[in-house]
C-alpha cells in the first residue's frame, strides 16, 4: 500500500466524515489543547494508511518528534499545518463539551469504514499512536521534519 493508493479512497471518507462532524456543530475555541496530547490527556492512534497520506501529503513538520506528547504539526500558535492531510482521528475530536456525547459514536462508525476498506483492498491496518508511525518513518528517512538524535530508537 502507498500513499498514492490510499490517498482517493481516503479522501472520500475524510468528506463524509467532515460532513458529518460539520453537521454535529462542534466549536473550537482555537485552545490547540487536542493537539498537545500529554497535557489534554489522550493519544491519537492512526492506521497504517493514514500515516502514509499525511506523511506524503502534509507539509513538513516544524516541530522535532517527541514520545508522543504533541504534535509536530501544530504550529506556535496552536494551528494544525497539516490540515488536508490529517487523519479520522483529528477529524472528528474537539473539546466543545456540548459536542461530547457525538465524537464517541461518529468515531465508531468511520472508524467501523475505514477497517472495512483497509481490509477490502488487503493493506496493513498497523493502528498505533502517531509516535510510533513517526519513529517508524524517521528510522526509515522518510520523516522530513528535524528528528532527534534517538529517532531511530522503537518506543
Ligand atoms: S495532524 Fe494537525 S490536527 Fe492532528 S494532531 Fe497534528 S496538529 Fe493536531
Amino acid at each position: 500500500m502507498t500513499a498514492d493508493e490510499a490517498r482517493g479512497p481516503l479522501a472520500i471518507l475524510y468528506q463524509e466524515l467532515d460532513a458529518a462532524v460539520a453537521e454535529a456543530g462542534p466549536r473550537c475555541a482555537l485552545s490547540g489543547r487536542c493537539c498537545r496530547f500529554e497535557e489534554y490527556g489522550h493519544t491519537l492512534f492512526l492506521s497504517a494508511p493514514e500515516a502514509a497520506v499525511l506523511l506524503a501529503d502534509a507539509p513538513p513538520p516544524s516541530r522535532p518528534l517527541d514520545d508522543g506528547l504533541t504534535c509536530p504539526w501544530q504550529d506556535a500558535a496552536g494551528r494544525c499545518t497539516a490540515r488536508e492531510a490529517r487523519p479520522l482521528g483529528c477529524r472528528v475530536y474537539f473539546c466543545d463539551p456540548d459536542y461530547e456525547g457525538r465524537a464517541p459514536e461518529l468515531s465508531e462508525r468511520f472508524l467501523a469504514r475505514l477497517k472495512a476498506l483497509v481490509a477490502g483492498r488487503g493493506w496493513p491496518w498497523g493502528y498505533a499512536p502517531l509516535h510510533r508511525h513517526l519513529r517508524d518513518a524517521a528510522a526509515r528517512g522518510d520523516f522530513r521534519g528535524p528528528t532527534p538524535p534517538d529517532a531511530g530508537r522503537p518506543r
